[in-house]
């Protein structure tokens, strides 16, 4: 069992907003900021004393705004390069807004929006190191952020997910209803 297992991050509302790898999702509801909601298909983190169960789902207990915060930012990027500080979120090189590119966490040719949740900083090497690949194809990680933008995935990535993770279905369809409504 890994700590890079999957575990699905839901807003307050239950919506759905993306995916963090278990060791994220421990943390959070360690801290208080989210709530196990699902245990099936979660995983067990053992340290020498202690075991860990960890959900295979978790909530948020603070509610996100996505789309305030979307709306908010019309320099889209200057906007993502200050919420990631100026560093490249696959190897934290520093940088500046004249040598970081946008990179679609999601790749565009893959269905990934342009949208800040799947765009984040990237050093020029590692954007084209990453290519059109996910972060996972390409072994290269986001670095852990507390910024809320960084959480949501774009739903294509979602819906992948949920093909090989039937526990995550039921949130899943969830929040495709409630953004038809
Ligand atoms: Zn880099």
């Amino acid at each position: 069992m890994s700590l890079n297992r999957k575990v699905l991050l839901l807003n307050a509302s239950y919506e759905a907003l993306g995916v963090v790898a278990a060791a994220r999702a421990v943390r959070l509801v360690w801290k208080g900021a989210a709530q196990p909601v699902e245990y099936t298909g979660g995983c067990v983190l053992r340290s020498q004393h202690y075991a860990f169960i960890v959900p295979s789902v978790v909530r948020l207990v603070e509610y996100i705004d996505l789309r305030r915060r979307r709306a908010q930012s019309g320099k889209q990027r200057i906007h993502i390069l200050v919420r990631d500080k100026m560093r490249c979120q696959y190897c934290g090189v520093r940088g500046t807004i004249f040598d970081l590119t946008l990179d679609h966490i999601m790749p565009r040719s893959r269905g990934g929006r342009s949208e800040p949740e799947n765009l984040c900083a990237a050093c020029k090497p590692c954007n084209q190191r990453k290519g059109d690949r996910t972060p996972d194809e390409a072994r290269m990680p986001l670095l852990a952020s507390p910024s809320a933008l960084r959480y949501g995935l774009d739903r294509a990535l979602l819906r992948h997910y949920a093909a090989q993770r039937p526990e995550w279905r039921p949130y899943l369809f969830l929040a495709e209803e409630s953004e038809v409504a």
